[in-house]
């Protein structure tokens, strides 16, 4: 059901603002929601990606600059995920720590993971996804690494958000 929902949501978001093709314009997007983007440099201290505020001012998303860009366009789609799915006023993600945080407890664990998956949708949408592994397999790309390699730089997403994605879509690749 949940997961209905995230599709629905991301792809309402790639028609709205007519994106065709990627990489996928996460920013625009923020933007189109009435989100702010503050890019910021958290090099100290706890290795942050990313939060989203929403007080009763307008909402933001904060975004760790130092992070590599694939990082920080996946956490732009990670808060745009809270932002659509979710009520909380504010989300604080750190990399390892986003999927155990004992002190909030198991609820948060499903908001994180709802999040992520969102932001798999929004980055990767599958019916693009579909046209470029065609194209591939066309140029008669052939292995594994080719695939991914390829998928990460045409889409801006780190190669392990590729794997995971192509994975959950069951997809499969040569070994
Ligand atoms: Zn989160």
């Amino acid at each position: 059901m949940v997961e209905n929902r995230m599709i629905a949501e991301a792809e309402g978001l790639l028609e709205k603002l007519g994106v065709e093709s990627a990489p996928i314009p996460v920013d625009r997007m923020a933007e189109s929601l009435g989100i702010r983007i503050v890019y910021k440099p958290y090099e100290d201290g706890d290795d942050v990606s990313g939060m989203l505020y929403r007080g009763n001012g307008q909402p933001v998303i904060g975004v760790n600059s130092a992070h590599h860009i694939h990082r920080q366009r996946f956490t732009i789609a990670h808060e745009i995920g809270h932002f659509l799915l979710h009520e909380g006023k504010m989300y604080v993600d750190t990399p390892t720590v986003r999927f155990r945080d004992s002190v909030s407890g198991l609820a948060i664990d499903d908001e994180e993971i709802e999040a992520n998956g969102f932001a798999a949708e929004l980055l990767l949408p599958r019916k693009f996804l579909e046209r470029s592994l065609d194209g591939l397999f066309k140029r008669k790309v052939r292995d594994r690494k080719g695939i991914v390699e390829k998928l990460s730089s045409e889409y801006k997403v780190s190669s392990q958000t590729v794997e995971f994605r192509l994975k959950n879509l069951g997809v499969l690749l040569p070994e």
